[in-house]
């Protein structure tokens, strides 16, 4: 299939020619004719699927077809979870519409000054790509108005929502025309985005995209054994002190001991926090949002509380408590490795726990590759019905000699990585920022 087979306007198609792509990818063959038709979608899609094109284009092509009456208001609204992102999708914008020499574009996000935007909102604009809380600013403070809006394109719906922007969203929303066109873009369509959506949308096209198995990050699964909790807290330590590590989630079996690492790990000065069903709905996004700011760089957590918890910085996840049931492990461990990034999984076992670590290799086909840290070794131990291994594992065999960790399969030297210790939460601050925490005006 061609970009040509898709309908859009040539002045489209010379700047993709511009831009050296030959065939459209999956989510744009399917969404570009259905935008072009009219139809509002529901499309769960990742990072690296070609989507920011996949509404672009379509949106840039309505604009072509019709141009405002003198006096008109932005005719398309792109709203996304955070600045940098409204800042890609605004050049994606203005490289797809490169040739339209009318286009006018602006960008409203947070940490940004605000009266300089209010200034460009004054000339004519047609597309406004922007974070919620800063266009509601802007909407309050009548610097715009969104009464001419036909499309109105959600990016990152479930972020958004992660971040507490739902009744942001809801507002500028209710400021738009009901008869505008809505396009939901979000890495599940289930739970809370799927109520917003049926909300916003009407007979929506539903497009759904498997990440293709080449662009899922690789995530490399480690197995450390330890001797007793005192080690397996050594072991810890020494793992958010690793270089490489940019933020982590650490698993924990309960509430109390997810609350109790918090604090243990707060006073060795990490930047930890808990994550557990047992806090409040605002503490729970607070929590999440500071791990989106880099804020957090340890966020120990609960299964059910992390599920789904999708931050590109989680480098690491570590099971403390490996989990009690085979599929929570998938779960766990799809925490890191987003948006096509590499992560690394380790599961720290103690002597009670090598009943889970088989069932979970058994669960998964994958076998763990066992590591251990140069000095913190776990003590020799004699083989038993309850041996750390079954036979064949990559690591040495249980009883064989040197504890059940392999000689030589060490890991990364402790010191550097992510400790709070000398200050290594601020080191954060380039990661992607929500504009939360720094809402202009309105504070
Ligand atoms: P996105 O999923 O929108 O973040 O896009 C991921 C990357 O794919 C971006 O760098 C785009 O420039 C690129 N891209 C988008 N559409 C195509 C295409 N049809 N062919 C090749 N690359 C593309």
């Amino acid at each position: 299939m061609t970009f040509q087979s898709l309908g859009l306007a040539e002045e489209l198609l010379k700047a993709i020619e511009q831009t050296g792509y030959t065939t459209p990818t999956p989510v744009q063959m399917q969404a570009i004719p259905a935008v072009i038709g009219g139809s509002d979608l529901l499309v769960s899609s990742h990072t690296g699927s070609g989507k920011t094109a996949a509404f672009t284009l379509p949106a840039l092509h309505k604009l072509i077809d019709r141009r405002p009456s003198p006096g008109a208001g932005p005719r398309v609204l792109v709203l996304t979870p955070t600045r940098e992102l409204a800042q890609q999708v605004e050049k994606a914008v203005q490289t797809y519409g490169k040739s339209l020499r009318w286009l006018n574009t602006a960008c409203l996000v947070g940490g940004a000054p605000f009266f300089a935007q209010a200034k460009q909102l004054q000339r004519p604009v047609d597309v406004v790509v922007a974070t919620p809380g800063r266009l509601l600013d802007h909407l309050n403070r009548r610097k715009l108005k969104l009464s001419d809006i036909e499309v109105l394109i959600l990016d990152e719906a479930d972020r958004m929502l992660d971040m507490g922007f739902a009744e942001d969203i809801d507002a500028i929303v209710a400021a738009t025309p009901a008869k505008r066109q809505t396009l939901l873009f979000s890495a599940t369509l289930e739970g809370v985005v799927g109520a917003m959506a049926e909300r916003m949308t009407r007979n929506p096209l539903r497009i759904e995209i498997e990440v293709a198995k080449e662009n899922r990050g690789q995530i490399e699964q480690r197995l450390m054994f330890a001797d007793d909790m005192g080690h397996k807290s050594r072991l810890l330590e020494a793992l958010l002190a690793t270089d490489g590590l940019q933020q982590a989630v650490v698993f924990t079996a309960t509430k109390k001991s997810a609350d109790e690492l918090s604090l243990s790990l707060q006073e060795k000065g990490f930047a930890a926090a808990a994550l557990h069903g047992d806090m409040h709905q605002t503490q729970r996004t607070r929590t999440l949002d500071r791990l989106r700011q880099g804020r957090i760089g340890v966020l120990v957590a609960t299964d059910v509380a992390a599920r789904g918890i999708d931050v590109a910085g989680i480098s690491h996840v570590i099971n403390f408590d490996p989990p009690r049931q085979a599929e929570d492990y998938v779960h766990r461990i799809g925490r890191t490795g987003r948006a096509g990034r590499d992560g690394v999984a380790i599961t720290l076992s103690g002597p009670r726990e090598t009943g889970l670590i088989r069932a979970i290799e058994r669960f998964t086909g994958d076998r763990l590759e066992v590591h251990t840290i140069p000095g913190m070794e776990p003590a020799p131990r004699r083989p038993g019905p309850s041996g750390p291994r079954p036979a064949g594992g990559n690591g040495r065999r249980f009883g064989s000699g040197g504890g059940y960790g392999r000689p030589g399969g060490a890991d990364r030297r402790p010191g550097g990585g992510f400790g709070g210790r000398d200050g290594h939460a601020s080191a954060r601050g380039d990661r992607s920022h929500g504009d939360r925490r720094e809402r202009g005006p309105r504070g």
